[in-house]
């Protein structure tokens, strides 16, 4: 597999970074997955301005312009030869003498991607429905930044397996906030689509915004609010969507099997209108 590296194209192997690097040190960094159809990919404008705004809530410089991020992710997929995948792109402050103080703004950032050959499209988690734990959210309070600090969503997702669930849903103050990697989403007795609202509470979810656009387009009802776990049980169906799993249903929520216990019809006929939307979007 060939990754990038601060401007080169190397071999996984030769693939290297400083141990000085802030990402490692103080997982001061920023990252971007974006999901490859037909070797072409999702939403990248959308990816690439969330990208953006992270960059700017922590201070840190694009480190370079978003047409040379864009040739970046296709010279990936054309050498690695992926027809269907994810690109990920990590972004820190770069290297400097461990300090906690940002170093200089003319610190070179890192920049790094890599390249995942899947399929994305036929999942047969999406076929079967996911198993859901609910789990107490202890992130910290700007999770509408999308930064590498990722040890409290992988904590959950393990917590979530030795439940013998396929994931976990995060509660704060009595409400679901959303996935360790995807945004919640529950579809009420009378059929309105309810997902937590946008704030720092949660990530903005690329795939969140074309999915709620296909729901309107669909005339399906849509409301942007938090709810419970007891009224996520008590649904007709429930799903999540993220860039890795478009939109995925989920079938049980600590034990209670929702709606009939199989993916609702809500639930696949917004993946099938979003990966319908998504091949003809792509660049
Ligand atoms: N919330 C969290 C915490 C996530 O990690 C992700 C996926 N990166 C999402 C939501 C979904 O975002 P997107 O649709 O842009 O993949």
């Amino acid at each position: 597999r060939i990754v990038y590296v601060n401007g080169n194209y190397v071999p996984e192997p030769d693939a290297k970074i400083s141990v000085f690097d802030r990402g490692f040190l103080f997982a001061d960094g920023v990252y971007e997955v974006t999901s490859v159809i037909d070797g072409k990919l999702v939403d990248f404008a959308g990816h690439a301005a969330r990208l953006r705004r992270s960059l700017a809530e922590l201070k840190m410089e694009m480190p370079c312009s978003q047409e040379e991020l864009l040739s970046i992710h296709r010279e990936l997929i054309v050498r690695n030869e992926v027809t269907e995948g994810l690109v990920y792109l990590q972004v820190t402050r770069g290297v400097a003498d461990r300090d906690f103080v940002f170093p200089s703004a003319a610190t070179p950032p890192t920049l790094i991607l890599f390249t995942q050959s899947k399929a994305v499209v036929d999942n047969p988690l999406a076929d079967r429905g996911a198993r859901i734990v609910s789990i107490e959210d202890i992130r910290w309070g700007r999770r509408d930044i999308k930064t590498v600090q990722l040890l409290y969503p992988s904590m959950a997702k393990m917590i979530a397996r030795e439940k013998g669930a396929d994931d976990a849903w995060l509660v704060e103050d009595g409400v679901v906030t959303e996935g360790t990697s995807n945004n919640a989403y529950i579809v009420t007795q009378d059929g309105t689509i309810v997902t937590r609202d946008l704030s720092s509470h949660i990530l903005a979810g690329i795939t969140r915004a074309a999915v709620l656009k296909c729901a309107r387009d669909l005339q399906m009802k849509v409301e942007e609010r938090p709810f419970t776990i007891a009224e996520a049980q008590a649904a007709r169906e429930a799903f999540t969507t993220s860039a890795t799993g478009f939109v995925c249903p989920v079938i049980e929520i600590d034990g209670a099997a929702v709606g009939d216990g199989q993916p609702g019809p809500v639930a696949r006929r917004l993946r099938q209108a979003y990966v319908e939307e998504s091949r003809k979007s792509a660049i």
